[in-house]
């Protein structure tokens, strides 16, 4: 029987093949008491799978570093320091003196403890990382009760990996000749899987709730990572039909690959910046290979939230420098620390509110704690001495909020100055445009300021009154509402009267869909996911100037976003038929 069901887009592209289901190898463990005799072999059982496993993730740290990059070794720099605490070790001991328990029962017992503690914060980031906390457990446990490591390596054929949960080891252990595509049940786009597979260039599709059950081992499975769908025992006409899609997205593909050394300009000379969006500092590399212009987004906060203590001015230099050495000599846009509403950083002390979105947040945020941010301030000034480094202000909303944080700025500058230390005095300071006021108020704004970028995903949830991570809402949510368009639009109008530079680096920037509508709305740079850079840049290479403003002033005269869609769509795939 056809069983075809909807999930998240993971990693665009389009797979056929066998299904390997793989076990959730949940492992039960009975609370079976034992002997004081016994007690001594337990440990030496706990103490051989502890170090065991971090023999194994060690390897895995080098293979992930070869193959993917330091960034993912970075990901399993965290099992390694979750298996050496020890105040886990100190625990299972415990559980095993104090109450008897076998080494088995007393591990899964303390790494529950740290799973519900993980799932019950409100921080995305954090609770994402329960998934590692899985694969931890796993692992010891695996070593413990003596099974032998499933080894999705050796496969002779190439499968549709369909799984419960995969784990970031089990995902960078995958041999990618012989894994076509990955159906995961849960996860969601930020996870640590969906993040491997996009690197690797995997098709996925996630959230499927549980595909699993429907499927056998063997039977024939198409994921199409591109629209979010999988299918299983598809009829022959549907393999037909999405083999000839699998094919046209390969060509695709390798015909992006040969855009990287052009330059991303229209066909009537328009030049367009194509910049990155990072969150870590090595992310700089893969966003240069991918033909970026430069950096346009850093979100510094990702130093905090990955910390359990604030992180200290000399590891902000260093990681801020790591991402100016990288971008060699191209711009690296630092934002300063973004805080707040659905970022809560845990080494922070933050208040709960009411309306986060609305309240203590970001560089208010900042403001208000003035000593943490004058170290963010004095890291990210030293860096601007290393090559073309910019600083900008997120959320602002009032003239002197800028002042002030232009008046915390000089201050800096000013001590660094007394002491001998190296900066660039007129390193170009800007904003981001990610509120209605400061959109509003666009004319005013820059003029003090070197340049702008707008944040639509914020921009978009404070002008329609969506919160943009509630589902409920998620229908009226969308950066083409004709009042979203209308702000960009003025601000992009302003900036360029006053000479300014302008970005727009929500996630919009990185939607094909959007592309030949921003440079008619007059933007000339736009910062986007990495990955995306290659479909933008055919995009920029296949227009005229001309063709987008005519399709900004249509798309202005909608009054029913469905058209805006439609319409948008068909000129996109005009220039990419594959497009979604
Ligand atoms: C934005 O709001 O558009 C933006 C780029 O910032 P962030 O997604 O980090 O809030
Ligand atoms: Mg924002």
């Amino acid at each position: 029987m056809i069983i075809r069901k909807t999930g998240i887009q993971a990693s665009p592209g389009v797979a056929i093949g066998p299904a390997l289901v793989l076990d959730t190898e949940e492992y039960r463990i009975p609370r079976r008491t034992i002997t004081p005799a016994e007690r001594g072999a337990q440990i030496r059982a706990l103490d051989a799978a502890l170090s065991a496993s971090r023999q194994e993730i060690q390897e895995l740290i080098s293979a992930a570093a070869l193959k993917l990059g330091q960034q993912s070794a970075l990901i399993f720099a965290f099992h390694d320091s979750v298996l050496g605490d020890p105040r886990l070790r100190a625990e299972v001991v415990e559980g095993i003196e104090r109450n008897g328990y076998t080494a088995a029962y007393a591990f899964a017992q303390a790494m529950n403890s740290r799973q519900r503690y993980f799932l019950s914060v409100t921080n995305t980031y954090i609770r994402e990382k329960v998934e590692d906390l899985y694969d931890i457990e796993k692992r010891v446990l695996r070593h413990m009760l003596g099974r032998a490591r499933e080894e999705i390596t050796r496969l002779t054929e190439p499968v549709i990996v369909v799984a419960h949960q995969l784990t970031p080891s089990q995902v960078v252990s995958l041999d990618k000749r012989q894994i076509v595509g990955l159906a995961i049940d849960v996860g969601g786009q930020t996870s640590h899987s969906v993040i491997f597979a996009r690197m690797l260039g995997i098709p996925a599709v996630v959230a499927l709730n549980d595909f699993t059950a429907d499927v056998a081992g063997g039977d024939r499975v198409i994921v199409d990572g591109t629209h979010g769908l999988v299918i299983a025992n598809p009829d022959d006409e549907t393999v037909v039909d999405y083999r000839q899609r699998e094919q046209q997205y390969h060509k695709f593909e390798t015909s992006l690959r040969a855009l990287r050394d052009l330059t991303s300009e229209t066909r009537d000379g328009v030049r367009v910046r194509l910049m990155a969006n990072i969150e870590l500092a090595e992310e700089t590399r893969a966003a240069m290979e991918a033909g970026a212009d430069g950096v346009g987004l850093y979100r510094t906060e990702y130093l905090y939230i990955s910390s359990a203590t604030l992180p200290t001015e000399e590891a902000q230099y260093d990681a801020i420098r790591q991402a100016v050495r990288h971008a060699g000599g191209k711009p690296v846009t630092v934002r300063t620390a973004d805080f707040g509403a659905d970022k809560d950083i845990p080494c922070l002390a933050q208040e709960p509110e009411d309306n986060p979105f609305l309240g203590l947040r970001s560089l208010r945020y900042c403001l208000a704690h003035l000593d943490m941010f004058k170290t963010q301030l004095r890291a990210i000034l030293r860096c601007s001495a290393e090559g073309d480094l910019r600083i900008m202000f997120p959320m602002v909303t009032t003239l002197m909020e800028l002042r002030q944080a232009k008046t915390v700025l000089n201050d800096v500058m000013e001590d660094l100055d007394e002491n001998g230390i190296p900066f660039r005095s007129d390193v170009p300071v800007g904003i981001m445009v990610e509120t209605p006021a400061a959109a509003l108020l666009a004319e005013t704004f820059v003029r003090e300021v070197d340049f702008v970028s707008i944040g639509t995903n914020d921009l978009t949830q404070y002008t329609l009154a969506v919160d943009r991570g509630n589902e409920r809402v998620a229908y009226l949510y969308s950066a083409h509402n004709p009042a979203v368009l209308q702000l960009i639009r003025g601000v992009a109008r302003a900036a360029e009267t006053a000479e300014v530079d302008v970005n727009l680096c929500g996630e919009m920037a990185g939607d094909p869909l959007y592309c030949q509508l921003l440079l008619g709305l007059g933007l000339r740079q736009l910062s986007m996911t990495p990955k995306n850079i290659p479909e933008i840049k055919k995009i920029v290479r296949s227009t005229t100037l001309r063709k987008c403003r005519t399709i900004a002033a249509r798309t202005l005269k909608f009054d029913a976003e469905r058209q805006v869609v439609n319409f948008l769509r068909d000129e996109v795939r005009k220039i990419i038929p594959e497009a979604v």
